[in-house]
C-alpha cells in the first residue's frame, strides 16, 4: 500500500486519526524520503564539492545524483541546468533579480495572471518598483480560467517577460501553459512558469513545454522544506549574472575581481541545503518509481468523488470551477465563516487550510475574503472523503 510509505499520515489529532487534507500546502513525505535525509545526517554528514576526503565525497556524489534525478523529473536535458534552490519562491526571485532585471527598463510590461500565488507577484512588483515597469495581468473568467483570447493583445512590444502559474494553488486550475509558452515565444517573450503545484501531480516536460524557466516546490513534491529548483534553458543560465555571492559560486576571487562558477554553481551561493537536496532526490525518484501517470489518474478519482459529495452540501459553493483541474477545492458555506469551519474540522482530526492561499487578487475576483480549501494526494482515501463531507454537514447544523 502506498499510503502505508508516508509515516506521517499515521497519528493522531485531538484523539482522532489525522485526516490530511492540506496537501498543496505542504504534501506528507515517504519513508524513502524520510531515510534518504537520515542518511546523510547519520552516515555521511560532511559538506560537499570542496572535500577530498571519503564523507565529502560520498555526500557529494548524493547530492549531484539528486540533482540528476530532478532533471529526469522535468526531463531537462542536462543536471546542469537544475539549480538548487529553498523553493519555487527563491527560484522566481533570482530569475526577477537576474534575466529579468537585464532586459527590464521604465515602462517595459511584465505580464502575469489573475491568479498567481503571492510569489510570482510580489517579485514582479518589486522589480517594476526599482525599474518603472509595469506590471500587467491576464484576466480569468468565473470559472477560474484564463481568458487567453487577451493574451495576444496584452503582449506588446514592451513586454519583456510573462510569468504564469501552471497550477493554481487556490483553484486548482491547470493552465494551458503549452500553448501560452507558444504565443509569447511567437512574439519573442521569454516565460516562467511557477510549477509548485504540477510537478506533483502530473507529468512535466519542461522540453515539450519549451519554457524558458520553471520552478519546483520541493515540499509540495513530497520532498523536504527549504529546497526547490528552477529549471532554465541553458542559454539563459550561461548569459544571467549571478544574483547571491558568496562561496561555491566563484571560480577564483582577488580583491580586483571575481571570475564566476560555471552554471548551476554560479547560482548556489553558500552551502547549501545538502539533506535536502539529497531528500528531494529520493522524492524524485519515488515520483518517477510510482509512476506520475498512476498519481494523476488517482488524483482525478478524488477529485471526481470529493466535487460530487462536496456538491451535494447545501449552501457549499466551490471556488474555481475549471474544466481542467486537480485535486484541489476551494469553498465558502453559507453562514460558516471558514476559520470557524477549519476550526471546527480540525477538532474532527481533518486538516484544510482556510483563508487566502497567497493568492489576495485571486480571492479578491471572486469577492470573497477567503476560502477553505480541501486538497487531496494520491495517498487520499474516498473514506475520507466522506468523513470530510459528514463533518462539514455536521459544522453547518452547529452553525445554524
Ligand atoms: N507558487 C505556488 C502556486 C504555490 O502553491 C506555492 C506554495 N504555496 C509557491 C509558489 C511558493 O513555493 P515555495 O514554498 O516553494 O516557496
Amino acid at each position: 500500500m502506498l499510503r502505508e510509505q508516508f509515516p506521517g499520515l499515521n497519528v493522531t489529532v485531538h484523539g482522532k486519526p489525522l485526516v490530511y487534507l492540506d496537501n498543496a500546502a505542504t504534501a506528507q513525505r515517504p519513508q524513502t524520503v524520510l531515510d534518504a535525509v537520515q542518511a546523510y545526517y547519520t552516515r555521511f554528514n560532511a559538506n560537499i564539492h570542496r572535500g577530498v576526503h571519503h564523507l565529502s565525497e560520498v555526500a557529494t556524489e548524493r547530492f549531484e545524483n539528486a540533482r540528476a534525478s530532478m532533471a529526469r523529473l522535468l526531463n531537462a536535458p542536462s543536471a546542469r541546468q537544475v539549480v538548487f534552490t529553498r523553493g519555487s519562491t527563491e527560484s522566481i526571485n533570482l530569475v526577477a533579480n537576474t534575466f529579468a532585471r537585464e532586459r527590464v527598463q521604465a515602462g517595459d510590461e511584465i505580464l502575469i495572471s489573475h491568479m498567481e500565488h503571492h510569489s510570482n507577484i510580489v517579485p514582479w512588483q518589486l522589480l517594476c518598483q526599482q525599474t518603472g515597469a509595469v506590471l500587467k495581468v491576464i484576466p480569468m473568467n468565473q470559472r477560474g480560467e484564463l481568458c487567453l483570447q487577451s493574451l495576444d493583445e496584452l503582449i506588446t512590444e514592451r513586454t519583456r517577460m510573462l510569468a504564469v502559474v501552471h497550477v493554481s494553488n487556490s483553484l486548482g486550475t491547470i493552465n494551458p501553459v503549452k500553448e501560452i509558452i507558444a504565443t509569447a515565444h511567437a512574439r519573442g517573450v521569454p516565460v516562467l512558469v511557477d510549477g509548485s503545484q504540477a510537478v506533483p501531480h502530473m507529468a512535466v516536460d519542461v522540453q515539450d513545454l519549451d519554457c524558458d524557466f520553471y520552478t519546483v516546490s520541493g515540499h509540495k513534491m513530497y520532498g523536504p522544506t527549504g529546497i526547490g529548483v528552477l529549471y532554465g534553458k541553458m542559454h539563459h543560465l550561461e548569459a544571467m549574472p549571478p544574483w547571491q555571492g558568496g562561496g561555491e559560486m566563484i571560480a577564483k576571487v582577488t580583491f580586483e575581481k571575481t571570475v564566476f562558477n560555471h552554471v548551476p554553481a554560479k547560482f548556489e551561493a553558500g552551502t547549501p541545503n545538502i539533506a535536502g537536496g539529497i531528500g528531494l532526490g529520493a522524492a524524485a525518484e519515488f515520483i518517477m518509481h510510482t509512476g506520475i501517470d498512476a498519481i494523476q489518474r488517482r488524483d482525478a478519482e478524488l477529485l471526481a468523488y470529493a466535487t460530487e459529495k462536496m456538491q451535494a452540501i447545501e449552501g457549499l459553493r466551490i471556488i474555481g470551477t475549471a474544466a481542467e483541474k486537480t485535486a484541489v477545492i476551494s469553498f465558502v458555506l453559507d453562514g460558516v465563516h471558514p476559520h470557524d469551519l477549519g476550526t471546527v474540522l480540525d477538532h474532527y482530526g481533518i486538516a484544510i487550510r482556510t483563508g487566502h492561499h497567497c493568492t489576495m487578487p485571486a480571492l479578491q475576483f471572486f469577492k470573497v475574503p477567503g476560502t477553505a480549501r480541501a486538497s487531496f494526494a494520491f495517498y487520499n482515501t474516498e473514506e475520507e472523503i466522506d468523513y470530510l463531507a459528514e463533518s462539514i454537514q455536521k459544522a453547518r447544523e452547529m452553525f445554524a
